[in-house]
């Protein structure tokens, strides 16, 4: 009886020091979300998006994304420290590396699977960028092609689907836009607002189709959060609803996009 006993005490001890440790992201133990609780709020991005990140002049990540999440981390008082890393790391490492990740980052059925998001903040729709001569213009089009996606993005599971396509994966959608312009790809699939900003850098040279032409669907960007830190949530709900009220996120929309 006596082990029993002592068996139950400890377990109870390391269930109760397991609830207190605050691990990253995991909390739901109190009214303050464990993600916040340090002050500091872990952020993953992948700086190859721009205008919603990008490496700035001064070697560090940039751009609406970066700006909008610094502004919700002022409105809840905590410290935001940003993460760069492959985009196709960005869920997996909420709860562990991360608390959180802000990417242009589009809420998908599957990623919800891992993660929550919080209220969309923004709307976009995967383009079609293809050499300046290029007679592709519809979806049929694309039938067989090579197409250049960046891996594990929603424009590199659209490609999927199309009929006898081949994906050329890159970690950075900029890489895709290279070959493009060299030859190697027929064309790039890659969301709406990069594709204006790579398209403009090559004027000239490649052209920037609507996707929507293409039948392609409107995506909602959202923050990845720990999955069921629903203080988390509210919390990072009520600092987007907040900025958008006090016009913090026309400014933002105004400056970067
Ligand atoms: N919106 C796309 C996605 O979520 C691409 C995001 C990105 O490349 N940063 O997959």
């Amino acid at each position: 009886m006596k082990k029993l006993l002592g068996v139950i005490l400890s377990t109870a001890i390391v269930v109760s020091m397991m609830a207190g440790c605050g691990s990253k992201g995991s909390g739901s133990s109190g009214s303050k979300s464990a993600a916040l609780s340090d002050g500091v709020l872990t952020v993953g991005t992948n700086a190859e998006f721009p205008p919603f990140e990008y490496v700035g002049d001064d070697g560090e990540p940039d751009g609406f994304d970066m700006a909008l999440i610094k502004a919700i981390g002022d409105e809840l008082g905590v410290k935001v420290v940003i993460e760069n890393m492959d985009f196709d790391s960005l869920v997996s490492a909420i709860g562990s590396k991360t608390d959180v990740a802000i990417a242009g980052m589009t809420v998908t059925d599957e990623r919800k699977q891992s993660v929550d998001f919080s209220e969309p903040y923004f709307d976009a729709v995967q383009h079609v960028l293809v050499p300046a001569n290029s007679d592709i213009s519809s979806y049929d089009d694309l039938v067989g092609k090579t197409i250049g996606v960046q891996l594990g993005t929603t424009g590199d599971f659209l490609v999927e689907d199309i009929e006898g396509a081949t994906a050329q994966q890159y970690t950075k959608a900029v890489d895709a836009v290279n070959d493009l312009v060299n030859g190697r790809v027929d064309a790039v699939i890659v969301d709406s607002n990069p594709a204006g900003v790579f398209a403009k850098n090559f004027e000239g040279t490649i052209k920037d189709l609507d996707g929507a032409d293409f039948g392609f669907e409107v995506e909602n960007y959202a923050i990845a959060l720990p999955k069921g830190d629903s203080e988390l949530k509210a919390a990072i709900d009520g600092a987007l609803k907040k900025l958008k009220e006090n016009g913090t996120y026309d400014e933002l929309v105004k400056k970067y996009i």
